[in-house]
């Protein structure tokens, strides 16, 4: 945003990781004049309330997106309905409402199902940035900085809305692209979700072993530690995320299903030249994309 550019009045429903982050950012960028906050649980509003992150918190979702120019909301992506149907009564006619859900296809059912359409000023956005950890304790200014920043622009697209979100996220440091919300759920099905579901899976399967041998996870080294440390992420947000996009990540499911049993026959038959050659094609796709990958 421009120096001369008026300061916007922010509310955030959602005062977690992603939602108290952005908070800060903007604060930082001194591109808003007042941060109102909502959430469900009492300790995020305190904490958030303690750390600064908002001025003032609202009594209800209705209450803190009051008076805002730009409401965004940062919940869970299957709570958007609920989290948007309780701002409904407290949102002006110009104020933009936004999100930064994982999924985005999922985010614009839910807001049609709340307006009966997609109005205008609802702009869908997703950064590309996180961590592991959860709630308003570990929000960050500089989470966003240097990262993607997904707008998935809808046919009822207002353009003045979408380019002052696009302008906020920018003054996080953000570099902001646009695609189509399929699209996006098709790519993140595949970066993103699947990863997160087969971590998880992992980890309890080696958990499940843990019951007959003890001595697996205090055996554990760094490769474990960086293959895993995405299933500390919130079970309830990953549930969500993979229940909100759950068709395209089972076609890539099935896929990587069929590309283990592959791998098990080579074992099975001893075709470990075959196996090489995957690993092989593995590592210079990786270091091929390396630069590539944010
Ligand atoms: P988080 O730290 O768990 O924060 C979400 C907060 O929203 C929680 O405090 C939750 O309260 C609250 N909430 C749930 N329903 C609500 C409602 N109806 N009204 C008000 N507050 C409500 O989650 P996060 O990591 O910030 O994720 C927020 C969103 O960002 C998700 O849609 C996620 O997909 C997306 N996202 C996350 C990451 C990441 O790496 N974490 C990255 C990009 C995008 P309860 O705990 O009581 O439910």
């Amino acid at each position: 945003m421009n120096a001369s550019a008026p300061a916007i009045r922010l509310a955030v429903v959602g005062l977690g990781l992603i939602g108290g982050s952005l908070a800060r950012a903007l604060r930082d960028a001194g591109v808003v004049s007042e941060i109102a906050g909502y959430d469900r649980d009492p300790e995020q509003i305190r904490l958030a309330l303690e750390l600064g992150v908002i001025d003032r918190a609202g009594t209800d979702a209705a209450d803190a997106v009051h008076g805002a120019d730009v409401a965004v909301i940062a919940v869970p992506v299957l709570a958007t309905a609920a989290a948007i149907a309780e701002c409904k009564a407290g949102l002006g006619p110009d104020t933009i409402l936004t999100d930064v859900g994982s999924t985005k296809q999922s985010v614009l059912d839910a807001v049609l199902s709340v307006f009966g359409d997609i109005p205008p000023r609802f702009v869908a956005a997703h950064p590309i940035a996180g961590t592991e950890k959860s709630g308003v304790a570990h929000a960050k200014a500089d989470l966003f900085r240097k990262h993607r920043l997904i707008l998935t622009p809808h046919p009822a697209q207002d353009a003045e809305a979408l380019a002052t979100v696009e302008a906020l996220w920018a003054a996080t440091g953000a570099r902001v692209v646009k695609m189509d919300a399929t699209r996006h759920d098709a790519i993140f099905a595949a970066t993103s979700h699947l990863p997160h579901l087969l971590a998880y899976s992992f980890v309890d399967m080696l958990d499940q072993l843990e019951g007959a041998d003890a001595d697996i996870f205090p055996n554990a080294g760094g490769g474990f530690r960086d293959f895993t440390r995405i299933a500390s992420s919130s079970p309830r947000m990953w549930h969500d995320i993979l229940r909100a996009n759950a068709q395209p990540v089972a076609e890539l499911l099935r896929r990587q299903i069929d590309e283990l049993s592959r791998l098990l026959a080579m074992i099975e038959t001893d075709r470990w030249d075959e196996m090489r050659a995957v690993f092989e094609r593995a590592r210079a796709a990786r270091e091929r994309h390396l630069t590539r990958i944010e």
